[in-house]
């Protein structure tokens, strides 16, 4: 059976990077883009935790695609919040990352605001990391329920509004150097392997195997005949 899997982002690099990851389930999951039934709504990002709007993202996407004909009661919708928490900075710009520089602020802009607090501080590199954490909640808004094992299991991944969350992480080290053309958002400042290269130095499948976004994905498909009822 073939499950409808529709993404809450309208972040065309989000969309690839998981549509990739996707490509070896063949016919048991077909991705879309919520950008194909129409001009999703934007959603306010007010929580201080990536799983609270991650849960913001999911519920608020499957909201709007039950008054849409193309969509079926019992296809998922799936959330990605994710940012960079950067030890120097006290964790920030954390669920922030997407507007460190300020509302509707480009990548670049961004990034020119990370190298500008770090050299406020007298720094040239921090110990940071990546985080995702996946919301997957059902078009309907009923609960989505996980079958068997259970309750147990559906509480070791988290589980808020009736949505379920899936989190990965990846450490590395943030310069005011950057390298690389690849990947989106922080990456060409995202040192890792000891500073050998950056998330931008790394094909998309490299980065898949590597990334916050890789990780939860990969506990996400790993429950996923679970979800087939
Ligand atoms: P969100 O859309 O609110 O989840 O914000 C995500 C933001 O975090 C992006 O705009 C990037 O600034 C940053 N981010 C998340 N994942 C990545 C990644 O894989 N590479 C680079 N930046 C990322």
């Amino acid at each position: 059976m073939t499950r409808r899997l529709i993404l809450a982002t309208t972040n065309a690099h989000k969309v690839r990077e998981i549509a990739g990851m996707f490509a070896p389930a063949g016919d048991a999951i077909e991705v879309m883009s919520a950008v194909e039934f129409g001009t999703p709504p934007q959603v306010e990002e007010t929580s201080d935790s990536f799983s609270g709007n991650a849960v913001l993202k999911a519920v608020g996407f499957a909201a709007w695609l039950r008054g849409l004909a193309g969509a079926s009661p019992d296809d998922l919708c799936v959330a990605d919040d994710s940012g960079i928490c950067i030890d120097a900075l006290e964790g920030a710009p954390g669920v922030r990352s997407a507007r460190f520089a300020g509302d509707d602020a480009t990548d670049d802009e961004n990034n020119v605001a990370m190298v500008e607090a770090l050299r406020g501080r007298g720094l040239d590199r921090s110990a940071a990391h990546y985080a995702c954490v996946l919301a997957v909640a059902r078009v309907d808004g009923a609960p989505l329920v996980l079958g068997s094992p259970g309750a147990a299991a559906r509480r070791a991944h988290g589980e808020l509004d009736g949505a379920i969350l899936f989190e990965g992480r990846c450490e590395g080290e943030v310069r005011i150097a950057c390298q690389g053309e690849g990947g989106f958002g922080y990456d060409p400042h995202f040192w890792i392997d000891g500073g050998a290269r950056t998330f931008a130095d790394l094909s998309e499948e490299e980065k898949s195997h590597r990334s916050h976004r890789g990780e939860a994905l990969r506990a996400m498909m790993a429950r996923w005949p679970e979800f087939g009822i």
